[in-house]
């Protein structure tokens, strides 16, 4: 299925770490930087397009895929399913791109194990109540969801220290340079 044309990264940490900004700037300076789009059975939010910021379907079609096999890895989190499927990887590797895969903690630790040559990332935030001012000010969840996401936020980051690497997001920038750094040497 999988082959080596391309590395494979997995970028991993508690929601509002700031995954997916750090993602972005990598990509300004790293043309070659490709993230796979995930499906999950989560409602889109207002700005997010299907097939752009996820393939977005329902809880069945989701289940039917985990049945015939089509994901590398998927989780449940929260009351919702996200997955990769290995389609995505195999498109983004073959065309020789560096991949990472922007996903939580569940999931990398099954990337782990089904490839075990790819590298794993922690994103760390700052500190809790950095994440909870984070995941305030992106206004896209309620209180109730913050504070589920607070809550696996505890439970994800007992794992880092079983990650490949550990990066601080305290200053963006460097926190883009030291992720940057991982990913090219
Ligand atoms: P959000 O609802 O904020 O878009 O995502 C919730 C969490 O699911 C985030 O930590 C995000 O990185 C993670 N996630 C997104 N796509 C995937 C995926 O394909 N697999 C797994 N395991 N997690 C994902």
């Amino acid at each position: 299925m999988l082959n080596k044309k391309g590395k494979i990264f997995v970028l991993s940490g508690p929601s509002g770490c700031g995954k997916n900004t750090v993602f972005e700037g990598i990509q300004q300076f790293n043309k070659n930087v490709a993230q796979t789009v995930s499906v999950t059975t989560r409602a889109p939010r207002t700005n997010e397009k299907n097939g752009i910021d996820y393939y977005f379907v329902e809880k069945e079609e989701f289940l039917r895929k985990i049945e015939n096999n089509e994901f590398i890895e998927y989780a449940l989190y929260g009351e919702n399913y996200y997955g990769t499927l290995k389609s995505e990887v195999d498109r983004l590797v073959d065309n020789g791109n560096i991949v990472i895969l922007v996903i939580e903690v569940q999931g990398a630790a099954n990337i782990k194990k089904v490839m075990p040559e790819s590298k794993s990332i922690f994103l760390l935030p700052p500190s809790l109540d950095e994440l909870g001012k984070r995941l305030r000010s992106r206004e896209q969840n309620t209180e109730a969801e913050i504070n589920m996401r607070m809550n696996i936020a505890l439970e994800e980051i007992k794992f880092k220290d079983s990650y490949d690497f550990c990066v601080l997001n305290d200053d963006l920038d460097k926190c883009i340079q030291d992720v940057n750094d991982i990913i090219t040497k």
